[in-house]
């Protein structure tokens, strides 16, 4: 880390501490030819990773389409607007976390089926089926298996 008053490269970090919230490093550095001293932060970069569409062009992740794309499962579906709101922040802190730059839309869309599994278990269907069609029936199936209600006897 170079000094900001003389841009020497010789510094030393004369303390460090992590912050209340544990995300950020403060350093105060010295620097060894001038005697000044200064402060830095570390943070991590947390970056969206870039979705990778089935036929290989790349797209940024867009939450309202995300969101989008919910919410025309969920119509007219009891699910309140917060529980949307907080699926949508679940898979988005999901894909910050996997530190990957990017992932393949397949993975966003079992990120939905999961979040919308939990919400709705018709929306789930119909997210499944438009989702899934076509590329994997078996798997469509397997979505209705594991929704249907056991018949009283
Ligand atoms: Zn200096």
């Amino acid at each position: 880390m170079k000094c900001p008053f003389c841009s020497s490269f010789d510094t030393q970090v004369i303390d460090s501490r992590v912050s209340e919230e544990g995300d950020t490093i403060r350093r105060r550095r010295r620097c060894v030819n001038c005697d000044r001293r200064f402060t830095t932060y570390e943070r991590a970069e947390l970056v969206m990773p870039a979705v990778v569409k089935r036929n290989g062009t790349r797209v940024e992740f867009d939450a309202a389409k995300l969101r989008g794309s919910l919410n025309l499962s969920l119509r007219k579906r009891p699910v309140s607007t917060e529980d949307v709101d907080a699926a949508v922040a679940r898979i988005e802190e999901s894909l910050l976390a996997s530190g990957l730059r990017e992932v393949s839309s397949g993975h966003v869309g079992e990120l939905v089926i999961a979040e919308l599994k939990k919400l709705d278990q018709v929306a789930y269907v119909r997210f499944a089926s438009v989702y899934k069609s076509f590329e994997d029936i078996g798997e469509f199936v397997k979505a209705i298996d594991e929704i249907q209600v056991p018949r009283k006897p």
